[in-house]
């Protein structure tokens, strides 16, 4: 075990070519974990203050036992290679793809990653999505096949059906940077195990090995299947000993993964929108540390020591204590009071971090998680790595209120710190009660930020039911209606239509958004979702829903005026639907005519926002309004004989059962999407149809309209927790007399 200090970490860290960043991608359970346990246990530095330390990842029980783990942001290690010392920043990548852009955001942050299978289960949707997604952004995949122990104990294969088994996993992954890599890298790419870009072995153990390694030691796969087939415990130690599992994965990412001189010098062009023959751009493909700073935030976090750790990728510059920066999408100047380098898990404090390296910020906690920080005098130039995007979408929401009154404030700090670890936690008060409203992506997201409470602040709440979250929508194109200010002296001419899911999509990625510039905003439109490009040209507003406002009008006289209170009046309408309540998705909203009042003093909010609602409203509910139902997809991992009572718990709830394939053994794999209103308790019942062996995870997968025989049941039951009368209104109800 290596003790490094962090001078001597700085000093390799001033040293591009001896920086790697990478991440492990893995699908759930597949030993991605283990993995990194087992490489921070084996190769991890130790800072000399808190050598003697147990170093524990995962500092969360509950988390462990929910499939997420919470790890460190970053992991430093330490590794030599022929000689050379390298540091290996280990970034983490979440093991799914949401509509939070975490993944994307962590795969900017690497420039290679290991891809964890298990040697059993093969390649899984996850591996799939996560994979695929890396290839696109010029991630370099390496592959470890993992858990190949099972092949030995639980399915008894031979040798040969061993390394069959080996060949079909890394024929899946290939097939795969086949597909989805860029044509000027597949050929490097396609993994290649003569060479030593696949590694075989146990994470659990903690043994790994890649072909040169075995040509090099002189131990061969069969020597592993032997010490497994035989359950020989000093064979095994031995083997530990020989071919440790980070020695097969580090060298193997020092050997392939790129340096991160020559890893942005491809990668730039494909993660920044910005130009890259400006010197800004040549700073960032060159890694100029005497370039501006662009520091590229990927994840925020409380520490109740330290307040606020921003940790991202510097991508140019040099990030120094006492520095001024400026965030780009909060819009703020802040001072850097504090910088970090990792060393294992933990941040050390030093002066100064130069370009390529991973490091840790306190003082911009104006930052969110996919900020970028820069230099203030690029603050007028930088394009950001990433807008700020308009879309987190919970879909379950429950009321809380500690026990104790006196907890209050303690419970509004706990969500706070919480909201802005976990973008997907979205923390309301409710005016009226008092009440807090913290909504989440599903019944399992909810109790886990309960167990949080209690286990990291101490704190014992009160909850009411969680409740499922409903989108408003219309399915049909309305006619035009007319909206009048209740003085009568403003008219807007109104109508909607439902928008097209390629628009939905690129709004909902950020690659349209509100505030991008309109001719590039149209060509998109036009190019990618069928619009008019004259129409798309005509964009006032996007809002956090993905509803588009459209001024269709020419002419009109004071229409410019009033055009931010049009604006606003839209949002506020979107917000709370006609139907229940619930939020607007998906709309067009168009404005065909327009009269405005001459006198500022008859054309204000009070005015204008009716007139921008009403007709709105009346046009959702000519046009076939509906509820659209959050839906989660479902994948479950269980032994054959249970398909008959799992498929009855899926089917019961109003599920469907996309696919159910054949895996190893007489294990069998289903797909399958379950409306999340249908979804509680759920865990409960898998495990009691098949008697505790099912496996699955869930993950949000789209909204869909709700089966319209229930339309109306559910919007009476919503309408009714929120204190309206159950019928829902009339479209006459919105139209001027
Ligand atoms: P993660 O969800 O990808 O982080 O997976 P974990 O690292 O938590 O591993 C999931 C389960 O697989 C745990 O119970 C591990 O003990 C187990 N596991 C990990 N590596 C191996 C291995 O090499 N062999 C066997 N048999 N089990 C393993």
């Amino acid at each position: 075990r290596y003790v490094k200090t962090v001078d001597q970490i700085l000093r390799i860290m001033n040293n591009i070519e001896q920086i790697r960043n990478v991440g492990i991608i893995a699908h759930v359970d597949h030993g991605k974990t283990t993995t990194t346990d087992s490489l921070l246990a084996a190769a991890g530095i130790i800072s000399p203050r808190l050598a003697g330390q147990v170093l524990a990842m995962d500092f969360l029980d509950v988390e462990q036992r929910r499939q997420m783990t919470v790890k460190a942001a970053n992991i430093s290690l330490y590794h030599e290679y022929e000689g050379k010392p390298y540091v290996i920043n280990l970034v983490d990548t979440p093991g799914h793809v949401d509509f939070t852009g975490k993944v994307t955001r962590s795969l900017r942050m690497i420039d290679g990653a290991i891809v964890v299978v298990d040697a059993v289960e093969g390649v899984m949707t996850q591996t799939e999505t996560v994979l695929r997604q890396a290839l696109e952004e010029r991630v370099r995949p390496l592959l470890f096949i993992n858990k190949i122990d099972r092949l030995i104990k639980e399915l008894r294969l031979k040798p040969d059906e061993i390394k069959q088994r080996f060949i079909e996993i890394i024929k899946e992954v290939n097939n795969l940077i086949e597909t989805y890599a860029d044509p000027e890298f597949k050929k490097k790419w396609i993994l290649d195990p003569s060479q030593g870009m696949v590694a075989f072995g146990s994470a659990k153990d903690a043994i790994g090995i890649t072909v040169p390694m075995s040509r090099k030691k002189g131990i061969k796969i069969d020597d592993i299947i032997e010490a497994y087939s035989s359950g020989d415990k000093e064979a095994i130690e031995e083997l530990k000993k020989k071919i440790p599992l980070h020695e097969a994965l580090l060298d193997m990412v020092v050997r392939f993964v790129p340096n991160p001189k020559e890893a942005q010098m491809y990668r730039i062009p494909k993660i920044w929108k910005g130009d890259i023959s400006t010197d800004l751009g040549k700073a960032l493909m060159e890694v100029d540390p005497d370039g501006p700073l662009v520091f590229f935030v990927c994840d925020m976090r409380w520490d109740p020591h330290a307040g606020f750790v921003a940790t991202g990728r510097i991508f140019s510059g040099t990030l120094y204590s006492g520095q001024e920066v400026y965030l780009v999408n909060s819009k703020a100047v802040q001072k850097v009071l504090q910088v970090g380098l990792y060393m294992g898990p933990y941040r050390e404090v030093v002066d100064r971090i130069p370009a390529g390296n991973i490091a840790a910020v306190l003082g911009p906690d104006l930052a969110r998680s996919g900020e970028t920080i820069v230099d203030l005098k690029i603050k007028d130039v930088i394009v950001p790595f990433e807008r700020m995007r308009y879309i987190s979408e919970p879909v379950v929401t429950m009321a809380i209120e500690p026990k104790k009154t006196t907890d209050l404030t303690k419970l509004m700090d706990a969500l706070k710190k919480m909201s802005i670890e976990d973008p997907n936690l979205i923390v309301k008060i409710n005016e009226e009660t008092g009440e807090y409203l913290v909504s989440g992506m599903g019944h399992l997201h909810l109790e886990i930020v309960l167990t949080l409470l209690k286990e990291r602040f101490g704190l014992e709440v009160e909850t009411s039911p969680p409740t499922v979250v409903y989108r408003e929508t219309a399915r049909d194109r309305s006619q035009i209606f007319e909206g009048k200010s209740p003085n009568k002296h403003n008219r807007l001419y109104i109508s909607i239509e439902p928008m097209n899911e390629d628009t939905i999509r690129l709004i909902q990625q950020g690659i349209v958004t509100e505030d991008m510039d309109p001719h590039k905003r149209a060509k998109i439109l036009r190019d990618e979702a069928g619009w008019d490009y004259d129409e798309a040209r005509r964009i006032w507003a996007i809002d956090e829903n993905i509803n588009v406002f459209i001024d269709k009008t020419s002419g009109i006289q004071y229409l410019r005026e009033v055009r931010d209170t049009i604006i606003q009046g839209f949002r506020l309408a979107m917000r709370e639907g006609p139907l229940a309540a619930e939020p607007v998705r998906g709309l067009k909203v168009i404005l065909h005519d327009a009269v405005i009042h001459e006198d500022p003093a008859h054309r204000g909010p009070a005015q204008i926002y009716p007139a921008v609602r009403n007709p709105i409203f009346a046009a959702i509910l000519t046009a076939r309004p509906t509820l659209l139902e959050p839906i989660q997809k479902l994948e479950i991992k269980f032994p054959m004989d249970y398909l008959g009572p799992i498929s009855s718990v899926i089917t019961k709830r109003r599920g469907r059962i996309l696919n159910v394939v054949h895996m190893v053994g007489n294990l069998v794999k289903m797909l399958a999407e379950v409306p999340v209103a249908e979804s509680i308790d759920l865990a409960n019942e898998l495990r009691g149809a098949s008697a505790g062996k099912a496996f699955w995870g869930t993950e949000f997968s789209r909204w869909a309209p709700v089966p319209d025989s229930m339309l109306l049941d559910i919007v009476k039951k919503i309408r009714q927790r929120k204190g309206l009368k159950p019928e829902p209104p009339r479209p006459e109800d919105f139209l001027s007399p």
